[in-house]
């Protein structure tokens, strides 16, 4: 089972793929994570993509494509898939469509989940991360075991430098303009499945899972 898991910049998309990869076998592919990692560790990747995310905007289309096609070669056959910050347009989903018939595979479903713009703020100020392993938390509502270390490695987590307030808003409004088109483009084709963003994590999972017929 293909899934993609759609929603604005702080909707719960990395939380729930943590969860979700444990309940589906699944491997995950979050393209946010993927750069800031080749963003910490000074890689070519991680040089082109910096001030595009720095900025709050999209990195092009062209890297961000590459990326994905070459995860996708290198997936086992048969292996189910969960995409989360991917794609975010368009052109993107083509391409990721493209890519997934190449594995004579499809998207199964789009997980869309939808939380109010302020709520999105107050938990994006709060996200802490572990650059690491893609490992997410919240001050207040997923605070880790010790401050400031995540509970699995002991790495250390940090805020990322486009979770400020102006930013935020940049990337929600980017949202809106440019991956909320998405909804539509997925629900033409029968596999938009909607979730309430809102509840607890655990409670999200839930609903999911059942959404899915798990
Ligand atoms: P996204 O990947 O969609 O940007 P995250 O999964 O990183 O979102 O979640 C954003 C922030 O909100 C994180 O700090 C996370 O711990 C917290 N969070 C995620 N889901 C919930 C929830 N259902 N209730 C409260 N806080 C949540
Ligand atoms: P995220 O971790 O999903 O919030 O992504 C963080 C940032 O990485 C975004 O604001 C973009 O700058 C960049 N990014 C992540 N995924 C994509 C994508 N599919 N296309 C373009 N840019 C992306």
């Amino acid at each position: 089972m293909n899934i993609i898991l759609l929603g604005p910049p702080g909707a719960g998309k990395g939380t729930q793929a943590q969860k979700l990869i444990k309940e589906l076998n699944a491997v995950q592919i979050a393209t946010g994570d993927i750069f800031r990692y080749n963003i910490k560790n000074e890689t070519d990747l991680g040089k082109q993509a910096k001030s595009y995310i720095d900025e709050g905007k999209l990195v092009p289309d062209k890297l961000t494509i590459d990326l994905v096609w070459d995860f996708l070669d290198k997936v086992e056959d048969g292996k189910s898939i969960l995409l989360d910050g991917f794609p975010r347009n368009i052109t993107q989903a083509e391409a990721l469509d493209e890519g997934m018939q190449k594995r004579n595979s499809k998207i199964d479903y789009v997980v869309n989940i939808k939380v109010p713009d302020d709520i999105l703020i107050e938990r994006i100020s709060g996200r802490r991360v572990c650059v690491e392993t893609g490992a997410t938390y919240h001050i207040k509502y997923n605070p880790p075991k010790v401050e400031g270390i995540d509970d699995e490695t002991g790495f250390p987590l940090i805020q990322r430098s486009d979770d400020t307030e102006e930013k935020v808003k940049t990337r929600i409004d980017l949202y809106n303009n440019t991956t909320a088109v998405l909804i539509d483009y997925y629900d033409k084709e029968g596999i938009l499945i909607t979730i309430d963003g809102t509840k607890t994590p655990d409670e999200v999972t839930k609903d999911i899972l059942k959404a899915l017929g798990k």
